[in-house]
């Protein structure tokens, strides 16, 4: 079990018109006030136009909200991006941020992310940087020297480790249905936790969440949760549930 108080955070992609954030955030705001306090802290990220409902929805529930993503700089011409500063202004205390579909889709090399890291942690964001290997590099064995470097390069010299969470998500887990094996992601985020001591100082790293994500659902959840350098998970698919979502955070080992 992690030291570490575990985070469960929710990516909701580019799923949900108001209405229906509306709803699935009521449905785990109620959640959370039925049980009074949480032995985990769970957050939801979703699309950027739904922000200001779900905020209003867990307004009070100690539930977080992020952006999935924010523009490095501050303000300019940049048509259809957003900043960190425009994020903190609708309420948000998180931001997703090196996802692997926007390194695929929208071809976010390591200095982007870093770039943007370091605009979230200016605006006083917590940054949920993350890194995976794809299936190639997996089969290749690459996969620890992928996240190594991902790491090393997506995280500004400097950052502040108390606004800093890690998600370990293998691409090809994502959306797919398939996860590692309970040893490959203890694995991984040893090594993870190996790195980060190297790169922020071994007290400081201490601190650092790393999370798990790529297909976790209710019934992998308890074995995932209960790695001790796992420390919470990215959800996706299964965020779009509240019963689901909440079942996951359920599956984190009591304190
Ligand atoms: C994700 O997109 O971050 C993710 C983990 O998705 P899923 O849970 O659907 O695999």
């Amino acid at each position: 079990m992690s030291i570490r108080r575990p985070l469960i955070a929710g990516n909701w992609k580019m799923n949900g018109l108001k209405a229906e954030a509306r709803i699935l955030a009521e449905a785990l705001a109620s959640r959370v006030n039925a049980i009074g306090s949480t032995p985990f802290d769970l957050l939801v990220c979703p699309p950027f136009p739904v922000l200001s409902t779900v905020v209003g929805a867990v307004a009070g529930t100690g539930i977080g909200v992020g952006g999935q993503d924010c523009h490095a700089k501050v303000s300019g011409a940049h048509t259809g991006d957003v900043s960190a500063a425009m994020l903190v202004d609708q309420g948000c205390q998180f931001v997703i941020l090196g996802h692997s579909e926007r390194r695929a889709d929208h071809h976010e090399s390591d200095d982007v992310v870093q770039a943007k890291v370091a605009a979230a942690l200016a605006a006083g964001l917590v940054a949920v940087v993350c890194v995976g290997e794809t299936e190639a590099q997996r089969d290749a064995g690459e996969t620890l020297a992928v996240v190594s470097s991902q790491l090393a390069g997506s995280l500004p010299s400097g950052a502040d480790p108390r606004q800093l969470v890690i998600a370990y998500e293998p691409v090809w887990a994502i959306g797919t249905g398939r996860t590692p094996t309970i040893e490959d992601v203890a694995q991984v985020h040893a090594a993870i936790r190996w790195d980060l001591s190297r790169l922020l100082g071994a007290e400081a790293a201490a601190g650092v969440r790393v999370l798990y994500g790529g297909s976790v659902k209710p019934d992998n959840a308890q074995a995932l949760m209960a790695l001790d350098d796992v420390d919470g998970a990215l959800v996706g698919g299964a965020s779009l549930k509240a019963d689901d979502f909440w079942a996951i955070a359920m599956a984190c080992p009591a304190p």
